[in-house]
């Protein structure tokens, strides 16, 4: 049998990009002096420009850019991403034309284990040494038998899309994800936690790491847009 491999991480990787401040300030200076593509870049009033689309909700010109992330979560995660429909492309690993590897999530020990309060108004906090013992004896037991049993189904000839039916929701998947700054905005403000958000969300702990992950990528190669979207209560434009 094949060991299996416990993960409390996840992997973003930002495989290409096309997205600069100024694809945002030039689309949106169409509307006013006409096509100025070839215009030299102006920090100052780019950065003016943006935070008025961001402020006012001009949001198209935000989508003149696209981000390709390479994700690596557990499926209960990929389930949450998939959500997000408006301008998200995905491509996934498939668990028919491969055999799926061993790789199985077990939260981190420092990751709130106990609910707190009702639906609707609740808080997480840490759990004990023991609970978290606990959660992770009951989880690797099992990862181990339900990866033991695909691999004796597909060992005895039965094919992968019928023994992948035994797995979990904490195995890991792979996708590519496409998308432009303003789908990415709208993802950030709602699969992360921010005190300084106009509308705040309360996302599970695990889609919101692959979000803060994705988000850094944001903020590098979009400054001026990060600026103004933190500054304008992160709400997408
Ligand atoms: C904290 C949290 C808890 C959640 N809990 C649940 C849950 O218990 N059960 C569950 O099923 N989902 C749940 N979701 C998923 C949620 O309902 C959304 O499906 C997900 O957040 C994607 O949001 P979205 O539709 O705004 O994004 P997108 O699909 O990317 O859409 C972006 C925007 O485009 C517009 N749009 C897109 N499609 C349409 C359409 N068909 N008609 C009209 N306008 C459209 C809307 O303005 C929308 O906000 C949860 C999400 C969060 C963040």
């Amino acid at each position: 049998m094949t060991a299996i491999q416990p993960r409390s991480n996840v992997t973003v990787e930002l495989v290409k990009s096309s997205a600069t401040d100024s694809d945002v300030a030039t689309a949106a200076r169409v509307s006013t002096i006409g096509g100025s593509h070839t215009a030299e870049v102006d920090l100052m009033k780019d950065a003016g420009l943006i935070n008025f689309l961001m402020r006012d909700r001009h949001g198209s010109p935000f989508e003149h850019t696209s981000f390709t992330f390479y994700v690596e979560a557990p499926i209960f995660v990929a389930r949450e991403f998939f959500r997000h429909r408006a301008g998200f492309s995905y491509n996934e690993e498939s668990g028919r034309y491969k055999q799926l590897q061993p790789s199985f999530y077990v939260p981190a020990v420092d990751r709130p284990l106990l609910q707190v309060g009702k639906p609707g108004a609740y808080s997480f906090k840490q759990g004990s040494d023991a609970h978290f013992a606990r959660m992770a004896a009951n989880m690797l037991h099992a990862y181990n038998e339900a990866y033991e049993a695909y691999e004796d189904m597909l060992k005895a000839g039965i094919a992968r899309e019928v023994a992948r039916m035994v797995l979990p929701v904490g195995l890991f998947t792979s996708f590519y994800v496409t998308c432009n700054a303003r789908s990415l905005m709208h993802f950030l403000g709602l699969r992360t936690k921010s005190h300084t958000a106009t509308f705040p969300s309360f996302p599970q702990r695990e889609i919101e790491m692959v979000a803060e992950l994705m988000e850094d990528h944001l903020a590098e190669q979009m400054p001026l847009t990060y600026g103004a979207y933190n500054s304008n209560g992160r709400v997408a434009p």
